[in-house]
């Protein structure tokens, strides 16, 4: 039976990426060695960081000015790294959710924090909108996409102060203005490669004002410096990102991907709309287009085990909510085919058909 991966990370990956990284486990760039066993001084390794810092800039648009790095630690580490290398006094954040929650937590070893808005009040089942962002603060920080909540912000702020992005499950899924961003981080995987690489791009010139010390490790600069090389890099994630890139561009690149995006989003929250078993959990004006969380209505919640297995006996996988929303989820990342979103849209209405 074929399977239908809506896991949320890690997650579906484009059977090109699979397949050229499978190959590349056995012979890599005609070497007779596995990209597992090559130096990361290797020329053709080294061509391999270069090709992805480029194509990494050129399907997002990097401006001028910004570096892209490839390091280890995920998404997690960052949250600590950023108020290491930019926080002096105050930093403000938005809290949309657990990772924004984990985010503001390390940010307080570093200096003050002004939470500018939350929508905890509410278990996070919305944006918060006509909030204030002290002028003051060093930086504004964001997670545009709410993974376990399935809330998102699909707009690029336009700030007076570095805006900071955790765009951990939606980069790649949407047109992006880089420029308006000082960094822009995530884990490599939920849109992107296998787990194991943190891809960071950043603003050159936000780096050098702070006063403390930074441990080497911990400073962007000297990931800047030596092109993600200065220690051994996660070689393996890195090639299999340049696998994704290159199924994006071929694919018509960001744009295309969105637009594709926008259809397989409508098209589920159509049917969770529709269905009289089912209901979304969140404000439908920030409704994500990565993550999809639904759950069954008030009189059929004793079939939410019903459906989950039902469900599975038809191929559907990892679309069991987040134990903080319960429910069900469904990931429906860039490599997600449109056939996917149609079977299970099918399995939905089978069970409603037999149930209601
Ligand atoms: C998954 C996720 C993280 C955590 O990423 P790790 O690489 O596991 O540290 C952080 N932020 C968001 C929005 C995520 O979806």
């Amino acid at each position: 039976m074929k399977k239908h991966n809506f896991y949320a990370g890690p997650s579906i990956l484009p059977q090109y990426t699979i397949e050229n990284t499978a190959k590349a486990i056995h012979n890599f760039a005609d070497t007779g060695l596995s990209i597992m066993e090559i130096s990361h001084r290797s020329k053709q390794f080294i061509a391999v960081m270069d090709e992805t810092v480029a194509l990494f800039k050129e399907l997002l648009n990097i401006p001028e000015g910004y570096s892209v790095l490839f390091l280890g630690g995920g998404a997690s580490s960052q949250f600590a790294m950023i108020p290491y290398n930019i926080l002096n006094k105050k930093a403000a954040y938005l809290n949309t959710g657990s990772w924004a929650k984990k985010a503001i937590k390390e940010a307080k070893l570093f200096g003050e924090v002004d939470v500018v808005a939350s929508s905890e009040d509410k278990n996070f089942t919305y944006i918060p909108k006509g909030y204030t962002i002290p002028s003051d603060a060093d930086y504004f920080h964001i997670t545009t996409n709410n993974t376990i909540y399935g809330t998102e912000i699909r707009e690029d702020f336009d700030i007076d102060i570095p805006l900071i992005a955790d765009m951990s499950s939606d980069i790649f899924s949407r047109v992006l203005d880089v420029s308006k961003y000082a960094i822009i981080y995530g884990g490599a995987q939920k849109n992107l490669a296998p787990a194991g690489v943190t891809f960071v791009i950043i603003k050159n010139d936000i780096l050098g004002k702070i006063e403390r010390s930074i441990p080497t490790m911990l400073n962007y600069q000297t990931h800047i410096d030596k092109g993600s090389m200065f220690n051994t890099p996660p070689c393996l994630p890195i090639y299999a990102a340049l696998q994704t890139l290159n199924w994006l561009k071929n694919n018509g690149g960001v744009e295309a991907m969105e637009k594709i995006n926008l259809e397989k989003a409508g098209m589920l929250y159509n049917e969770i709309d529709r269905n009289k078993l089912f209901k979304g959990t969140v404000e439908k004006e920030d409704r994500s287009i990565m993550n999809i969380c639904f759950i069954m209505n008030e009189e059929y919640k004793h079939l939410e085990t019903d459906f989950f297995e039902f469900a599975s006996s038809k191929g559907m996988i990892g679309i069991k909510g987040h134990r903080s929303v319960g429910g069900f989820r469904a990931s429906t990342y860039n490599a997600m085919p449109k056939e996917s979103i149609q079977a299970l849209i099918d399995v939905m209405k089978e069970f409603e058909s037999m149930k209601a």
